[in-house]
């Protein structure tokens, strides 16, 4: 893969809208986003249609993204919090204490240049990620009725409760600057129709935002039935309300075979560490089971929201 530079694209409409950006590889090996996205800019360079607003599209972690790895010393998606980004804007932190530091660093620099004189209502954030199970997309989002009714856009289950169970994501900093703000969890890794997955996202999105018309979005019904083909009998909302956190000297072990929205019982043995079995502590659907060696999470459970 050729080195990705931080801007993938940019495009501004001639009427008032939204400020949409969207990240792909926060993630360095999630990179199917950074093709959709490419894929998106040249569909809109080369016909020009109508747009209210701008597109804009960034890339996360550019040195993880060109050694084709999670993270390089950090998790991206995991230090976006009020001490670590105080001390990187006071320059207190150590520089190269972690390789991430300064992609946060740069990456916010770069965002809030976007989005100095606009205001945060008027400010969409979409992070685009891979699942590495082999199916079950979902989005995560937070409350708020815009969120959610450009979320559903996608067609794929919603989760919520990000904020409560997991902490440093990029999405949760963005929500509490005032963002709409939303991770799609886009296909699994490594397969090539994730491409598509991702590119009928994106265009669902702008249409939801109100970025683009939907006659105007190239394909619009082929996107959408895609999408609604990938998530049928999914819930179709769901709560985080655990996350498996682990150590390097855990030495964690996933049991095999868990794919996303499995459903699974209290109790229930799902994976080994040094102090043996890893039994489930509720019972719920199983999300994102760790099949790849980085990784600061085992697994998460959600439960449905009535
Ligand atoms: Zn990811």
């Amino acid at each position: 893969m050729k080195n990705t530079g931080r801007l993938l694209g940019e495009y501004t409409g001639d009427k008032d809208g939204k400020l949409f950006i969207a990240i792909a590889g926060i993630h360095g090996n999630e990179k199917t986003g950074l093709a959709a996205l490419e894929s998106v800019f040249n569909y809109l360079y080369d016909n020009r249609p109508e747009f209210k607003g701008k597109l804009i599209g960034l890339a996360g972690n550019l040195k993880a993204i060109t050694d084709s790895k999670r993270y390089v010393d950090t998790d991206f998606n995991r230090i976006w919090k009020g001490d670590i980004i105080d001390g990187i804007r006071r320059n207190g932190v150590e520089r190269h204490e972690f390789h991430e530091y300064d992609e946060l660093k740069a990456l916010l620099t770069v965002i809030e240049s976007i989005a100095e004189e606009v205001d945060p209502a008027n400010i969409v954030f979409v992070d685009l990620h891979n699942t590495s199970s082999a199916e079950g997309m979902f989005t995560f989002t937070f409350e708020g009725e815009d969120n959610y009714r450009i979320a559903s856009a996608l067609h794929i289950p919603i989760i919520t409760g990000l904020d409560k169970a997991l902490q440093g994501t990029a999405i949760q900093y963005m929500n509490e600057r005032g963002f709409c703000s939303i991770a799609f969890e886009g296909g699994p890794l490594g397969f090539e129709k994730s491409i598509s997955i991702h590119e009928a996202g994106v265009w669902l999105l702008l249409e939801a935002t109100g970025c683009i018309e939907r006659s105007d979005v190239p394909n619009y019904e082929q996107h959408e039935a895609l999408m609604v083909a990938s998530a049928e009998n999914f819930p179709k909302i769901s709560e985080l309300i655990y996350v498996h956190n682990i150590e390097e000297s855990d030495q964690f072990k996933m049991n095999p075979g868990y794919v996303n929205f499995q459903c699974i019982a209290e109790g229930e043995v799902l994976g080994a560490d040094v102090n043996g079995e890893v039994l489930s502590p509720h019972a719920g659907y199983i999300m994102m089971p760790l099949y790849q060696a980085q990784g600061d999470e085992g697994f998460f459970i959600t439960k449905l929201v009535s």
